[in-house]
C-alpha cells in the first residue's frame, strides 16, 4: 500500500461557510425588500427557508458548531474557518468559535456601504476576536479603493493577526438562485490588481484572494508576485477554470506554486449547508493533484494547513 504525501498531513480548511439561523432569516428579509415575496412568505422563519431548500435547520449556533465539530472530525480535519456569510452575522460565528476556541477560526462579511460597518467591525475584531474581514466587492457595489473600504482595512491594520479576504472574480451565490433572490453583482469591481494597492498600502496586513481568483487568474499570480502579503484559497471546485480553454486545476495549482510558492496557497473546499456537510470531493481532487505533482511532504503540509496554523495561531 502506498502512503500519500497529504495522508501524513494536518488538514485545516481556510474556507467554509457558517450557515446559522440568522443568515436564513437575513435571506428571507432580503426577498421580501427585493422580490416582492408575500409578507407570510419572507417571514417564514428560518427553518421554512431550510425546509424550502431541503437542507437541515442550523438551530442555534452551538448546535450547529458542535455538527461542524463531528464532521470535521469524521474527515480528520483539525481545524477550518467559518464565514459569517451575511453582514450583521459575526454573533453567530463568535459564539461557534467561542465554544470550539480550537477548532474554528472566525471570518465575516462586512458591507462597507452599511452605515454601521465601521463600528461592526471594530466590534467583531476587539470584542468578538474574529480574525478575518471578508469583502465581496461585485456584491457590495463598493470599489477596493473607496474610501470606506480603506477605513476598514486600516481597522485590520491597526489590529495585528487580523487578515483581509477580497472575493475576485466570478461569484455566484448557489442559495440565493434557489431563494428566487436577484444576484446584481458587478464583476468589474472584483481584481486582484485592486487587491494588490491595499495589499502594498497596507503590507503588514495578510490579504487572501479566494479560489484563486476565481477566473481572474493572470491578475490574481500578478498581485501575488508583487505582494508578498497576498494569498490565495484553493478552495471550491474552481469551476472559473471553464473559462480559460484548456486549463486544468493542476496546471493552475503549478503556476500558483511557481508565482507564490507553497507558503502563500490555503487548502480550502467551500463547504456551506448540511445535509452535504464537509466537501471531501474537493480535498480529494487537490491532494491527487498535489500528489502528481511531486510537491514535497513538507510544502503539502504549508497548504493543506501550516499556512492557516501560521496566520491564525
Ligand atoms: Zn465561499
Amino acid at each position: 500500500m502506498t502512503v500519500r504525501v497529504v495522508d501524513a498531513v494536518t488538514i485545516n480548511d481556510a474556507h467554509c461557510h457558517f450557515f446559522s439561523s440568522n443568515f436564513f432569516s437575513a435571506l428571507a428579509r432580503q426577498r421580501l425588500a427585493t422580490t416582492g415575496a408575500t409578507t407570510a412568505q419572507a417571514e417564514a422563519s428560518a427553518a421554512d427557508v431550510c425546509r424550502e431548500l431541503q437542507w437541515d435547520d442550523p438551530r442555534t449556533a452551538d448546535a450547529l458548531s458542535d455538527r461542524w465539530v463531528a464532521e470535521l472530525d469524521e474527515h480528520r480535519v483539525t481545524r477550518a474557518a467559518l464565514i459569517a456569510s451575511v453582514p450583521t452575522d459575526e454573533v453567530s460565528v463568535a459564539e461557534a468559535v467561542a465554544h470550539h476556541p480550537s477548532r474554528f477560526v472566525g471570518f465575516f462579511m462586512v458591507d462597507p456601504a452599511a452605515s454601521d460597518a465601521l463600528d461592526r467591525t471594530r466590534r467583531a475584531v476587539e470584542e468578538l476576536r474574529l480574525r478575518t474581514i471578508c469583502l465581496f466587492p461585485a456584491m457590495q457595489h463598493v470599489p477596493l479603493g473607496d474610501d470606506r473600504t480603506v477605513s476598514i482595512v486600516e481597522l485590520a491594520a491597526s489590529r495585528p493577526g487580523t487578515a483581509v479576504f477580497v472575493h475576485c472574480g466570478v461569484l455566484s451565490v448557489g442559495v440565493r438562485a434557489k431563494l428566487g433572490l436577484p444576484s446584481r453583482f458587478d464583476m468589474r469591481l472584483g481584481n486582484p490588481l485592486d487587491v494588490s494597492r491595499l495589499a502594498l498600502a497596507f503590507p503588514t496586513v495578510p490579504f487572501i484572494i479566494p479560489h484563486f481568483g476565481a477566473g481572474v487568474f493572470r491578475e490574481a499570480l500578478m498581485a501575488a508576485d508583487i505582494c508578498p502579503n497576498i494569498h490565495l484559497d484553493t478552495s471550491s471546485s474552481n469551476g472559473w477554470i471553464k473559462y480559460m480553454p484548456g486549463l486544468t486545476l493542476e496546471a493552475v495549482f503549478k503556476a500558483a506554486l511557481a508565482v507564490a510558492g507553497p507558503s502563500r496557497l490555503l487548502f480550502g473546499t467551500d463547504s456551506s449547508f448540511f445535509p452535504r456537510g464537509w466537501q471531501n470531493g474537493v480535498y480529494d481532487t487537490q491532494q491527487q493533484i498535489v500528489d502528481r505533482l511531486g510537491i514535497s511532504t513538507a510544502d503539502a503540509a504549508l497548504i493543506f494547513g501550516g499556512n492557516f496554523d501560521r496566520l491564525f495561531p
